[in-house]
């Protein structure tokens, strides 16, 4: 394996507690030195981060790679591409596919699959996700899932959720609940508002996920289960967590970038790359949600990636399936929307979206402490681009950040000593403009014979 030296770039590792100019050195896939100026002749490839930021690479924690059973939409090779491309190196897949990541089988057979970077398997809580049966939650978790979730559905039952919780607690694995009450949701596709209204869609009311949020927590508390709370949308998921974590209940949540950066207005546009479920909200449940981030409530910045074909998308609004690719917009969207709007400062969102994560799910990943896995993201924080369906690795091209601008994105994302991506060698976009300088600012690769 290569060794490889990151030279000049502002590292920052939130764990560590490291923001400064700095050389770093990786070695067999792991992180070496990490000091000022390191003077290495022996490197294979040196990547020249001057004026680059050089982070963890990013874990995210929700995504949907569609196989078994939707490999038009994404596979888990096509979808660890689009996370690389995105700056993420570890990743955590739901198991709503077809079949339903249910039994230790498909657990392994979602670990093994080839990928360019970790895939971390997410097994049902209960078979076939029908809410009827727990899971095998010790075989599960030997064949290698690190949570539980129906993800998609709630657990509508009360009684089995508690027997969940109880087992998840038994096998230390924590339960990540969606949080929906569908007696509340019906067939709703649009945030019950304003804009439902005027766009004469059916309404979801804000209850219907805080009535689950607060179950959950109550139920998290009886049981002394670790509970994690998937897209949290409203401020009265916020303000529940918030009091939960206040009085030590074992609680923990993420968000997601469209819900600290899009409002419900979007569905006045009828386009359905903004149909996600939890739906879009008011701009005061993004105030909420953004303040959730600054002050330590939610844990979490994940994308819920869910590719979905052109075929599946392209029917009106309310008869469309939920969901939006994310992995590739999940930093840049953070970048711009928090960091540039002086929501958080970077360390925060590097926090959000590397240690923040990982610590959910206890997962080896988010830090560049020496001796660590060589997970690395190398952004480059002053470039914009105007986002083409052409630019993503994803098969899916269902994301609403198509047509607009944003700022700040990984242009070399190194996976275990290996680079799984380099904006350099993509071809299109930009890329081709690129004078010299601004070729080796994005991070082009000097590489010695
Ligand atoms: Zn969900």
């Amino acid at each position: 394996m290569s060794r490889i030296l990151v030279k000049g770039g502002r590292v920052v590792d939130p764990v560590v507690g490291v923001d400064d100019t700095l050389d770093l050195i990786i070695d067999d896939g792991k992180i070496g030195e990490v000091s000022r100026s390191i003077e290495a002749d022996d490197v294979e490839t040196a990547v020249e981060a001057d004026g680059l930021i050089v982070a963890p690479g990013l874990v995210d924690i929700h995504v949907h790679l569609r196989e078994p059973g939707s490999e038009d939409a994404e596979t888990i090779e096509s979808g660890a591409r689009a996370a690389a491309h995105g700056g993420v190196t570890t990743v955590a897949a739901m198991p709503n596919t077809d079949p339903p990541i249910d039994s230790a089988s498909w657990v392994e057979f979602v670990a093994t699959r080839p990928a360019a970077v970790s895939v971390h398997p997410i097994a049902a809580i209960t078979m076939g996700r029908r809410g009827k049966q727990l899971t095998e939650m010790s075989e599960l978790r030997d064949a290698g899932a690190v949570a539980f979730s129906d993800d998609g559905c709630s657990v509508l039952d009360a009684g089995l959720m508690r027997r969940a919780l109880d087992y998840a607690r038994m096998v230390g694995l924590p339960v990540i609940s969606h949080c929906e009450d569908p007696t509340l949701a019906g067939s709703g596709t649009a945030n019950e508002s304003y804009s439902s209204t005027r766009a004469g869609l059916t309404p979801v009311p804000a209850a219907a996920e805080e009535v689950m949020v607060a179950r959950d927590i109550i139920l998290a508390r009886t049981t002394g289960a670790r509970l994690h709370v998937a897209h949290v949308s409203t401020a009265g998921s916020v303000e529940l967590v918030r009091r939960a974590k206040a009085d030590g209940v074992p609680v923990t949540c993420e968000t997601c970038p469209h819900y600290f950066s899009l409002t419900d207005e979007e569905v006045l546009s009828y386009d359905s790359s903004v149909r996600v479920n939890p739906p879009l909200r008011s701009a005061a449940d993004v105030r909420a949600v953004r303040a959730g981030l600054a002050d330590g409530t939610i844990d979490a910045v994940a994308s819920d990636h869910a590719p979905h074909t052109h075929e599946d998308k392209e029917v009106e609004f309310d008869a469309a399936p939920p969901g939006m690719i994310g992995l590739e917009t999940l930093l840049p969207v953070t970048l711009t929307h928090l960091v540039l709007e002086k929501v958080l400062d970077l360390n925060r969102a590097i926090t959000l979206l590397t240690a923040g994560p990982a610590g959910v799910l206890g997962l080896a990943a988010g830090t560049l402490s020496p001796g660590a896995n060589a997970d690395v993201c190398i952004i480059d924080p002053t470039a914009t681009r105007t986002i083409e369906p052409s630019w993503f690795v994803s098969k899916s091209r269902n994301s609403p950040w198509i047509g607009r601008e944003l700022q700040g994105f990984a242009v070399t994302t190194i996976r275990r000593g290996e680079i799984v991506s380099a904006e350099y060698d993509r071809a299109g976009g930009d890329a081709g403009a690129d004078t010299e300088d601004r070729a080796r600012r994005r991070g082009k690769l000097a590489v010695h014979a």
